[in-house]
C-alpha cells in the first residue's frame, strides 16, 4: 500500500506558494486516497530551527502551521499531522544517515546557499563561506531524506524547488539498501501541477516564509483588504497590455499565472489566460487577480481564524493523535534500522 509523506517548515504563515504548490495537493491526495494508504503530514519544526529561531515565535508559528494545514484541508481522523520534533526517530536516523553522507554531493545541493543569500556557485568547503555555513543547514537534505524514509514513504508530493533535495532521499536509501539490509523504500516524487510561484516584490525569486518583506507574498491568512494592497504594490513592468512571458515581463507572468492555478477552469493555459486579459490595464489585471484570490482563499481563512480563536483543546488533541500516530510508524522502521546496522 501506499505511503504519502510531505512536510512544511513552521516558519511563517502558509503562502499562496505553499498553498499551490503543496498543500491543495496534499489535500487532494488525502481526500483521493484509497482506504488503505497511509498519508502523514509534518511540521518541520527541526528543519526550521536551520536558520535562527525567537522562541516564543517558533512556538507560535508551530501551533498557526498546525491550524493551516487543518484549514486547507486535511482531516486529521483521516491523515497522520503531527510536529516533526515531537517523534525522536526523524533526528535518530539523520545521524545515521549523515555517517555515511557525503560532503561533496551536499555541497552540491542549492538550498543552503539561498538560505545564506550566498551566490549559487559558491562552494562550502571554502573557508570565506565555510565560516557561516552552520551544520544544521548544511545536512538540512539529510535530515529531510530520514523524515521521509522513516515512515518507509513511497511517494512525496513537494514543489518544484524541492526536485533536487527528492533525488537526494532516493541516493540515501539505496546507498544504505546497499551497506546493509534493504528495509528503506525509495520514494517518488509527486510533483505539484502548480509551477514554481514567485515573490511579489522579486519576481525572479520563489515566494518564500522566510523572505524578510512580508509584501513578497500573499498569505493564506491574509484579509481581501491586505490581498488587494499587496497586489497593487507587486512589482510589474510599464510595458502596454497584458502578455504572459515569465523570461521578459516575470512580474506580470506571476500574477496571471497565480490566477491561473487557483481556479484551472478559467483558461486552458497561462497563455490564452493573459490573451483574455489582453486589453486590461496594470491597475484592472491587479484588481482582478486580487478578488480571484480572495475568492478562494476565503473559505480557508475563515476556517483558519475559528480553528485559532477557537477552542484551544481541539488543536491538543489532534496533536497528541498525530504524535501517537508517527511515532508507531517511525519506530517500526527504526527498529530494521538499528538491528540491520549493530545498534540492536
Ligand atoms: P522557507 O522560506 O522557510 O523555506 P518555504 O516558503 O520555502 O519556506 P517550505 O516549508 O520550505 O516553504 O516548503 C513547503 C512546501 O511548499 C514544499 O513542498 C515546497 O516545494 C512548496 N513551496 C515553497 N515555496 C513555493 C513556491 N514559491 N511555489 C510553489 N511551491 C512552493
Ligand atoms: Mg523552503
Amino acid at each position: 500500500p501506499q505511503v504519502i509523506f510531505s512536510a512544511i517548515q513552521p516558519t511563517g504563515a502558509p503562502h499562496l506558494g505553499n498553498y499551490l504548490g503543496a498543500l491543495r495537493q496534499w489535500v487532494k491526495l488525502q481526500n483521493e486516497a484509497l482506504p488503505e494508504t497511509t498519508l502523514l503530514y509534518s511540521v518541520a519544526d527541526l528543519h526550521a530551527i536551520t536558520l535562527r529561531q525567537d522562541p516564543s515565535i517558533l512556538r507560535e508559528w508551530r501551533k498557526q502551521m498546525l491550524a493551516s494545514l487543518i484549514a486547507v484541508g486535511l482531516d486529521p481522523k483521516r491523515s497522520i499531522i503531527f510536529h516533526q520534533s515531537a517523534i525522536p526517530a526523524h533526528s535518530e536516523l539523520h545521524w545515521i544517515l549523515s555517517c555515511n553522507a557525503s560532503m561533496g554531493y551536499l555541497s552540491r545541493m542549492t538550498q543552503w546557499k539561498s538560505k545564506m543569500a550566498l551566490p549559487e556557485n559558491a562552494n562550502p568547503l571554502d573557508t570565506s563561506s565555510k565560516a557561516k555555513l552552520k551544520l544544521g543547514l548544511f545536512s538540512y537534505p539529510v535530515l529531510q531524506a530520514a523524515d521521509i524514509l522513516i515512515h518507509r514513504a513511497t511517494h512525496v508530493p513537494v514543489g518544484a524547488d524541492q526536485t533536487q533535495h527528492l533525488e537526494y532521499a532516493r541516493e540515501v536509501a539505496s546507498g544504505f539498501n546497499h551497506l546493509h539490509t534493504p528495509i528503506l523504500t525509495l520514494p517518488s516524487t509527486i510533483l505539484s501541477p502548480a509551477k514554481r510561484i514567485m515573490s511579489l516584490t522579486q519576481p525572479l525569486k520563489k515566494m518564500s516564509k522566510s523572505d524578510p518583506d512580508p509584501k513578497s507574498r500573499i498569505l493564506i491568512t491574509d484579509t481581501h483588504a491586505t490581498i488587494k494592497r499587496k497586489i497593487k504594490s507587486a512589482l510589474t513592468d510599464s510595458i502596454e497590455g497584458i502578455t504572459y512571458d515569465p523570461v521578459t515581463r516575470p512580474g506580470v507572468s506571476n500574477l496571471i499565472e497565480m490566477m491561473y492555478c487557483m481556479d484551472e477552469s478559467v483558461a486552458e493555459s497561462p497563455v490564452l489566460l493573459a490573451n483574455e486579459l489582453k486589453d486590461l490595464s496594470m491597475r484592472a489585471l491587479k484588481e482582478k487577480v486580487a478578488d480571484t484570490i480572495e475568492l478562494h482563499i476565503r473559505d480557508v481563512r475563515e476556517r483558519y481564524e475559528s480553528i485559532v480563536f477557537g477552542d484551544a483543546k481541539v488543536l491538543m488533541d489532534i496533536n497528541e493523535e498525530g504524535v501517537r500516530k508517527a511515532k508507531q510508524s517511525a519506530d517500526a522502521t527504526l527498529k530494521l534500522v538499528r538491528e540491520a546496522i549493530g545498534l540492536d
